[in-house]
């Protein structure tokens, strides 16, 4: 059976990252997709773990060589998803979790319909800002532009197949998870055991 590709998307500050962190701790069929930044690194950020770090022309060339899945500019910077990548785990049968802009998983939604979009969203804008502040990972200018596309985001959540609204870290993990196992349980994607039963009848 292929994998299950699980696109998680909301606005910088929502929580993305720790609710996908542990969500991996605890499931051991979901592979997570590293993508391609030309942001620079942040501290404690390691390469190939959290990003691939890549300058512009490295990721020109990435584009160029049709090794992305989907790429977007996101608060100035170039954001890419490994097709190679994404396209192996799938083909094993692992479920596939991209952290990505909700421009990259329209887009991805557009190619392959059959992946799954969670939106992850603050309890209120005053606690995404609060959050962002508490991050001090932006300069003023940054931080005024991820609002501005917060707000952007924020607005296209009736795109998505699921919302988690993150006001417990914990309880938002146990959603994303509950969605992971519901979404391989449904009877559309288990067409082979279905099969099985085909000329069944009852005596
Ligand atoms: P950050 O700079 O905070 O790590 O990420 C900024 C935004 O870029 C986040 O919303 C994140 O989901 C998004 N992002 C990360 N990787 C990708 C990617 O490969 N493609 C797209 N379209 N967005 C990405």
């Amino acid at each position: 059976m292929k994998g299950i590709l699980f696109i998680i998307s909301g606005p910088s500050g929502a929580g993305k990252t720790t609710i996908v962190k542990g969500v991996l701790e605890n499931l051991e069929d979901v592979a997570f997709s590293v993508s391609y930044t030309t942001r620079p690194k942040r501290e404690g950020e390691e390469e190939g773990k959290d990003y691939f770090f890549v300058d512009e022309e490295a990721f020109k060339d990435l584009i160029r060589k049709n090794e992305l899945l989907e790429w977007q500019e996101v608060h100035d910077h170039f954001y890419g998803t490994s097709k190679r990548y994404v396209k192996s785990q799938m083909d094993k049968g692992a479920n596939v979790l991209l952290d990505i802009d909700v421009k990259g998983a329209k887009s991805i939604k557009r190619q392959l319909k059959d992946c799954v979009l969670i939106f992850v969203a603050p309890p209120s804008f005053k606690e995404l800002k609060e959050r962002l502040i508490k991050r001090h990972t932006e300069n003023k200018k940054n931080f005024e532009r991820r609002l501005e596309d917060a707000r952007y985001e924020l607005s296209q959540i009736s795109k998505f197949d699921y919302l988690i609204v993150n006001h417990d870290v914990q309880v938002s993990i146990k959603q994303l998870e509950s969605i992971i196992i519901a979404e391989q349980l449904k009877v559309s994607r288990r067409s082979k055991f279905v099969g099985k039963y085909k000329f069944y009848k009852e005596v």
